[in-house]
């Protein structure tokens, strides 16, 4: 029998976020559509299978274990919780479960094509699929959504007791002692799953600060909170070597010092999916790092074949590929469309949880803005006061043009910030002011009103809580 082969229009290859995002948007724009994903599962990519979706469920439900500990500030008490392990895992997997099957109907609804097997490019016009009933799919155009994965270090592959971020999400154990290196946001939410399930975790970080691409003013609320939920956070402090064996993990840190863990997550970065894709022969070149080069309409080098997702670089994150699935297969379609977002907003869902858009930054700006800068503590929230468990302790930054009072970024830190970030997202999409924002009425008690009184503080208006306040606080 001959092997079965394919035409179409679209051809996805990878079905995280950056391809099914492409892949819908092509079908919707009347394209034929197909997606070639090496995902046995289906779709969802790393996005939905191991990273933002199972992370966020096991950060949830043990983020309760931390309230209801808390609760006994305001008299009420709970005994300690006992952990099912299974049962958590199997919820995990039911909310993963339930998204897939809705990305599958969804994708069965738009008439987009799925295979599940493994992808490589023989010319530009044509994949070979391994694994899939299919063999051979020739396109017109092709979007690489390959995505990423996880980095390990020299010398020591993950597997055993050295994890990485998809084996520490499996949580088949708790381990008595945890060592994860790598204090990025991928760490430092895996170390507070395990940590408050009962791990005694010790972070190591390379450089002097726990997420260092974060604004360092939004980090100090983390940081203290770490302090008391982590065993240690040794900062400047990189592995010399790290080795597996049947009882752990023995790591020897660059300043000498040797120890024991029964477990070791390595959350140290991720690299571009690039190999045995057939790039080359196809003309894709790639940068020096690994990743594929695009312009702002997600084409590279090579006619009709796009990149989006982690596999092009940028921040790396499951929003920032979506919308540039879409904008490719915007471009396919002959509508006018680039990636020209102004603001792509991150967040860190730790407790408090950190979130910004923008550049926070004083001076040295890499817009060499003249920027003013004002910040609402939280602790003058009425709504963070009534969350009790330290919800006070965080902060909203605002910073904006000096002379327009455009909003050129925003922070927050603090309980539930995730959908705060959102309001200055717009703000710096439409070019809004902090005039637009100190006008916007923010209901009330909500943490929002934060964005609004550091509005009116950059507009010098008489405030409930100013940043004079607190220079005079601190006196
Ligand atoms: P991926 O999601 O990596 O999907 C690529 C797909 O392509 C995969 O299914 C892969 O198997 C498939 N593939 C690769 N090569 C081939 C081939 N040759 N043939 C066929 N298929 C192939 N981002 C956020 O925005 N918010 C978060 O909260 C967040 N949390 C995270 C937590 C963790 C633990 C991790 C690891 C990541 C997290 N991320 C988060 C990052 C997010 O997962 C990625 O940015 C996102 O998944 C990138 O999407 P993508 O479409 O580029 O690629």
């Amino acid at each position: 029998m001959g092997e079965m082969s394919v035409s179409t229009e679209v051809l996805v290859l990878g079905g995280g976020p950056g391809g099914y995002a492409a892949a819908f948007r092509a079908a919707q724009r009347g394209l034929d559509t197909t997606v070639v994903t090496d995902e046995a599962d289906g779709l969802g990519g790393v996005c939905l299978l191991r990273g933002c979706i199972p992370s966020k469920a096991l950060l949830e439900m043990t983020g309760r274990i931390s309230l209801v500990r808390a609760a006994s500030e305001a008299g009420i008490h709970f005994s300690e919780p006992e952990v099912d392990l299974g049962a958590l895992q199997d919820w995990t997997d039911d909310v993963v479960d339930a998204l897939v099957s809705g990305l599958d109907a969804l994708a069965e609804g738009r008439g987009i094509r799925v295979l599940e097997g493994r992808g490589t490019f023989e010319s530009p016009s044509r994949l070979r699929v391994e694994g899939a009933e299919v063999s051979v799919v020739d396109f017109e155009h092709a979007v690489i959504a390959t995505g990423s994965r996880p980095v390990d270090l020299p010398d020591t592959p993950f597997g055993g007791p050295v994890w990485d971020s998809e084996r520490a999400l499996e949580m088949e154990e708790i381990p008595d002692t945890l060592l994860v290196v790598g204090a990025g946001y991928v760490g430092l939410e895996m170390g507070t799953v395990y940590a408050r399930l009962g791990s005694a975790v010790t972070v190591v970080e390379t450089m002097e600060r726990i997420l260092p691409m974060v604004d360092v003013e939004l980090t100090a609320p983390l940081r203290s909170h770490l302090d008391e939920l982590f065993d240690d956070i040794r900062l400047g402090s990189g592995v010399e070597s790290l080795e597996g064996d049947e009882d752990g993990v023995e790591v020897v840190l660059d300043d000498g010092t040797r120890e024991r863990f029964d477990a070791a997550l390595v959350a140290v970065g991720r690299r571009p999916r690039t190999e045995s894709l057939g790039l080359e022969p196809i003309g894709v070149e790639l940068d020096g790092k690994g990743y594929i080069p695009v312009d702002e309409t997600r084409r590279t080098g090579v006619d009709g074949v796009f990149a989006v997702g982690d596999v092009t670089g940028g921040k790396r994150l499951a929003h920032e590929a979506m919308r540039e699935g879409k904008v490719a297969a915007d471009v396919i379609a002959g509508e006018p469309a680039a990636f020209d977002a102004r603001a792509v907003p991150a967040v860190v869902y730790t407790d408090p949880q950190i979130a910004w858009c923008g550049d926070l930054a004083e001076e040295d700006r890499s817009d060499g803005a003249e920027v003013d800068v004002a910040r609402f503590p939280l602790r003058a929230s009425g709504r963070a006061r009534t969350m009790g468990a330290g919800a006070a302790d965080g902060l909203v930054k605002l910073v904006t043009e000096v002379g327009s009072g455009r909003v050129l970024g925003a922070g927050f830190t603090g309980r539930h910030v995730e959908s705060l970030v959102t309001e200055a997202t717009l703000a710096m999409e439409m070019g809004a002011t902090a005039e637009d924002l100190a006008l916007t009425i923010h209901p009330h008690p909500t943490l929002s009103e934060g964005l609004g009184e550091a509005a009116e503080d950059i507009l010098g208006l008489p405030t409930h809580f100013s940043s004079s306040d607190e220079a005079e606080e601190d006196r």
